[in-house]
């Protein structure tokens, strides 16, 4: 089942489900993508019609953050789960170690993506990685998909930032089983952006501590009571016959 969050349609998958979608798509050779879906990628789309296609046509989106979570509910849908990408990937390595599958690693800034898959592949040794940094040139374009086709990853982790990490990977279907748009996951991986402690997850404000430690990203999240507003009058109008 989808909700529909300002004309994004969420997945209602929980992180198990998911993790599972993904499992069966590498093991049967199948081809699809995931976005993780968060409340300034949803925003932004609701004016640009190009973004919104691209997230509506993945196979899976997940919701990426509480204001998400938060939305489904004000909009008829409680107890929707966090599937931040982060959280997904960490959950999928176990399973990844297990299956012996090739994970593909393209984003961040040099060294930063080979510093994540090193440490993936410390506790998951049977994981095989191919990394490639995010900062190349579309001259270099060609050799980074040559790097990748030739790796034939089972799982292709892109790390660009949202939205570019989904245009790219919906310009270049085909490359993997599983592609994944993990935003900053690599930063954390590799220990340069630290997490949250669980506590302040748990009550929903790794937000505030993100803005606190980055708080250059207070230009992106002043879209968030935006976003709040936009939520609430769907609602408003969804109630009104
Ligand atoms: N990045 C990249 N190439 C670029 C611009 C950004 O690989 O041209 C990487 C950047 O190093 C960072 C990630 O994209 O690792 C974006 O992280 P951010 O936390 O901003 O993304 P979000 O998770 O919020 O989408």
């Amino acid at each position: 089942m989808r909700v529909d969050i300002l004309g994004i349609t969420v997945d209602t998958y929980s992180m198990q489900e998911t993790v599972e979608q993904i499992r069966q798509a590498v093991e049967g050779q199948l081809q699809i993508r995931v976005v993780t879906a968060n409340p300034e990628m949803i925003y932004a789309s609701e004016r640009n019609v190009r973004i919104k296609k691209l997230i509506n046509s993945a196979d899976i989106v997940t919701a990426d953050g509480i204001g998400v979570v938060w939305a489904a509910r004000r909009l008829g849908t409680p107890g929707l789960e966090r599937v931040t990408g982060i959280d997904l990937v960490h959950t999928l390595f176990p399973i990844a170690h297990a299956g012996k599958w090739r994970i593909f690693f393209l984003g961040g800034k040099p060294g930063v993506a080979e510093q994540a898959a090193n440490q993936v592949v410390r506790k998951n040794h049977g994981i095989t990685c191919a990394v490639m940094h995010g900062y190349f040139s579309p001259d270099d374009e060609p050799g980074v998909l040559e790097k990748i086709r030739y790796f034939r990853p089972d799982v292709l982790l892109v790390g660009l930032g949202a939205p570019r990490q989904e245009y790219w990977l919906a310009e270049h279907p085909g490359l993997a089983s599983v592609s994944i748009g993990v935003g900053g996951s690599f930063d954390a991986l590799a220990g340069i952006v630290v997490r949250a402690p669980k506590r302040i997850q748990d009550l929903h404000l790794e937000w505030l501590y993100r803005l606190w430690k980055e708080p250059w990203r207070w230009k992106r999240q002043v879209v968030l009571p935006r976003f709040v507003i936009k939520v609430l009058w769907q609602g408003f109008w969804r109630k009104t016959p």
